[in-house]
């Protein structure tokens, strides 16, 4: 809170003194973190709809069949150890959607979720 109140405070002083030279300058923490690349999620994950299961991204993307890419489909098993496959509760739901460009077709994640590493989640405690 008070760093915030620093950063609008030297934003409007600074803007004060000098409109054109101090017009970049950062007027809010958030602001400030995203210059300085602070906020950038160092891993990214794609989230299922339906399970909540979390799959690496790069392997979702790149799925193919049949030389063409593909929709791929969460694999997440309830209950993996039952004996009887019927009753394992596959979530088959879908993880992608297709998005299709004059040149390629791509796959596009439903839904992301951004994992900031350790020494950002303890930075921003701060
Ligand atoms: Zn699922």
């Amino acid at each position: 809170m008070a760093l915030e109140a620093l950063i609008k405070f030297l934003h409007i002083v600074l803007i004060c003194l000098n409109k054109l030279q101090f017009k970049d300058f950062p007027n809010s923490l958030y602001m400030a973190k995203k210059y300085l690349n602070i906020f950038q999620p160092k891993m990214q994950l794609a989230v299922c709809n339906n399970c909540h299961k979390m799959h690496n991204i790069k392997d979702i993307i790149a799925y193919k069949k049949e030389e063409k890419v593909a929709i791929k489909d969460c694999l997440h098993e309830e209950f993996p150890n039952n004996p009887i496959p019927s009753r394992r509760n596959q979530c088959n739901n879908l993880l992608t959607i297709l998005k299709k460009s004059k040149r390629e077709t791509i796959a596009m994640p439903c839904m992301l979720f951004s994992k900031p590493s350790i020494r950002q989640q303890l930075s921003m405690l701060y």
